[in-house]
């Protein structure tokens, strides 16, 4: 029989890459998506589509009464700035509607979750690279939601038939190299996608925020992993939590810093236009050098980033964009 998967959140950005990774490995897909930012075009074909709210209890129990060896729970609210203005939606989506998942598991006997966290639970690093034991001080509300779940999960697998892998993502961009994935975010609020648009004159310039951080050209450093990468760690947990019912957590980087400037160089590289650009000032909240140890994940999971080289991910979406 095959495995069957319940990609919460299956139709957003990494929610339909990882659909289509765990689609490649012949698991079974179900996905459950609100369509808030994803996009139906993005649940591939193999995949059975359900559309459903997590914040709809009864809804999400029903589905879950199918029968799955594991869920994948990406669906929540993820823009930092927007958390620090509304909080209530962040704790609502994000902690009720986790809750909710994790309840429809426990009533119907799914015992597995591979869940998305963040880099953005370790606020202003206290060394490099990050490593998974070091300090949590999220500096976004955001990024206190997401570390909310990871303990709940870590009293449910304490106290009940519960297990779960967090993947805390490092700054996930680029997109499936075949093309399949066609929907874009809609109004994104990351460097990559509004250097895109940028570029393609959907708007017509945007702003570096800051040239006077601690690093080599002032401006910060983050480290960028690509989505398909990220997808097939994802495949990598769910047979870990299969082989092993033990939980964890993992962060998903690449071990490698790119400032904004090298970024918005790559795309000029790529694409051979000017980035249309000014120098303002430093966004609330944002940490001057992001860079993960990706060790425990090679350890653990067997997994290493097989995109090492920004060009190389920038052209994945250029190639979209064309
Ligand atoms: N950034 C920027 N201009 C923008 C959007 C982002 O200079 O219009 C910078 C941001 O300050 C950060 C980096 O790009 O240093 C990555 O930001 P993003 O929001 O993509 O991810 P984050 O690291 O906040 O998760």
């Amino acid at each position: 029989m095959t495995d069957k998967i319940l990609v919460v959140g299956g139709a957003g950005y990494i929610g339909s890459h990882v659909a289509r990774a765990l689609l490649q490995e012949n698991y079974g897909v179900t996905v459950y998506d609100n369509l808030s930012t994803g996009h139906r075009e993005n649940v591939l074909d193999g995949a059975e589509f359900i559309e459903g709210d997590i914040l709809d209890e009864k809804k999400i129990s029903e589905v879950m009464s199918q029968g799955f060896s594991a869920v994948v729970h990406l669906a929540a609210k993820k823009a930092v700035g927007e958390s620090m203005e509304k909080p209530q939606i962040y704790a609502r989506n994000n902690l009720i509607g986790s809750i909710n998942v994790f309840n429809a598991m426990l009533e119907n006997g799914v015992k597995n979750v591979v869940f998305s966290s963040t880099s953005a639970s370790y606020g202003n690093p206290q060394y490099l690279p990050l490593d998974e034991t070091h300090p949590i001080s999220p500096l976004s509300f955001y990024g206190f939601t997401k570390i909310e779940i990871e303990r709940v999960m870590d009293w449910y697998s304490r106290l009940k038939d519960f297990h779960y892998i967090a993947l805390r993502y490092f700054n996930a961009v680029g997109y499936a190299a075949d093309g399949s994935i066609r929907g874009r975010e809609l109004n994104p609020q990351n460097l990559v996608p509004i250097v895109m648009e940028t570029i393609t004159g959907q708007r017509e310039k945007m702003e570096v925020f800051g040239d006077d951080y601690d690093t080599p050209d002032g401006t910060c450093i983050r480290d960028y992993i690509h989505v398909e990468d990220l997808a097939r760690a994802h495949v990598a947990s769910i047979q870990r939590l299969a082989q092993y019912p033990q939980s964890e957590i993992i962060n998903l980087g690449t071990n490698k810093g790119t400032s904004v400037l090298e970024i918005i160089q790559s795309i000029e590289r790529v694409t051979g236009r000017k980035v249309n650009y000014e120098i303002g000032p430093r966004r609330d909240g944002d940490p001057s050098v992001v860079i993960a140890s990706s060790e425990k994940a090679k350890a653990l999971l067997g997994w290493e980033p097989q995109y090492t080289n920004i060009d190389e991910i920038i052209k994945t979406v250029w190639n979209l964009e064309q």
